[in-house]
């Protein structure tokens, strides 16, 4: 199957084939007694993920854990989805955003606000998913996963302030959602991810440094896999959002406005996108899931909220 991909230490990662491109959401399967995936991509695109899971043997019985970095719907939107078809498994998500799994409807208006006619095209709705079987966690918690196996749950707010990681201590892999940025077929760099409605600078920039003293073996990122080698990644991570965020609040100083901010960024990094890419959809990839203007968006906001004392920071 081209949509799955063996990785070491019985990872598997799988194509969720969001907005019909490859690899712009992974999803990662984590082999063990009581198996756990890691992150479902959005529902209209789910019946890939759960026709994967099928084609490596996977029954309804099987999945124990669905673990969601955090409720954006490019991550989360197909939870209810993989619950159905997994009655057993349960679906942990930070404290902070599990009542929206449990009742979706705000999640889905606020995501159709954000997302527009892309809700109909490449999102979907969230469906909502019986409160039993929501697990939220807190910093710390731990999945245990049997034989030995189990993920250490963080919370790292930063992107969202309910964003979780999930580390395989025992392997050394780092599951980091959207928190490390994206970096997908095309791109020379990694590109920080601050969307709105809760991106916090001063947050993003401690997750990183958190996942820079774990020492991870290997970090993968949802968009799109491991980045290599993982100090490096994590430095890169760390100085391209500073570049940004120095740039957008720069533009900010001089005019406020939403379209100055997006101009800015997308005149300053647009070198972020290999000239040459083979890929017809290196560009569409990046509008899709942090282009400029949702970036501009999240730092406006920040800032904003920052110059009011309102930022949890
Ligand atoms: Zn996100």
């Amino acid at each position: 199957m081209t949509d799955v991909q063996t990785l070491p230490a019985g990872i598997t990662a799988i194509d969720t084939r969001t907005a019909g491109m490859t690899k712009v959401t992974a999803g990662y399967l984590l082999d063990a007694p009581r198996p756990a995936l890691v992150e479902c991509g959005p529902a209209l695109s789910v019946s890939h993920v759960l026709d994967a899971l099928r084609g490596m043997g996977m029954d309804g019985g099987d999945l124990a854990y669905l673990v969601l970095s955090h409720i954006h719907l490019d991550h989360a939107g197909g939870a209810g989805d993989v619950a159905a078809a997994f009655p057993h498994a349960t679906v942990v998500v930070s404290e902070l955003g599990a009542r929206h799994l449990v009742d979706p409807q705000r999640l889905n208006e606020s995501s159709r606000q954000v997302y527009g006619d892309l809700m109909d095209s490449v999102y979907g709705d969230c469906t909502p998913i019986d409160a039993r079987r929501v697990r939220g966690v807190a910093d710390g918690e731990q999945l245990d996963l049997g034989g030995g196996r189990r993920l250490d749950l963080l919370h790292t707010p930063g992107h969202a302030k309910h964003h979780i990681a999930a580390y395989d201590s025992d392997s050394g892999a780092l599951f980091v959602g959207d928190s490390v940025g994206v970096k997908m077929p095309g791109m020379i760099t990694i590109r920080p991810a601050t969307p709105p409605p809760d991106f916090d600078l001063v947050l993003a920039h401690r997750t990183l440094d958190r996942y820079r003293a774990l020492e991870p073996s290997v970090v993968y990122l949802a968009h799109y896999g491991a980045v290599d080698p993982p100090q490096d990644a994590l430095a890169e991570a760390d100085s391209r959002l500073r570049a940004w965020a120095e740039t957008a609040e720069a533009a900010y100083a001089e005019h406020s406005e939403l379209d100055h901010v997006t101009e800015t960024l997308a005149a300053r990094f647009a070198d972020e996108v290999e000239p040459d890419s083979a890929d017809p959809d290196a560009e569409r990839r990046l509008a899709l899931l942090s282009g400029h203007r949702s970036n501009a968006m999240g730092f406006v906001r920040y800032f904003a909220l920052r110059a009011e004392g309102r930022t949890a920071t």
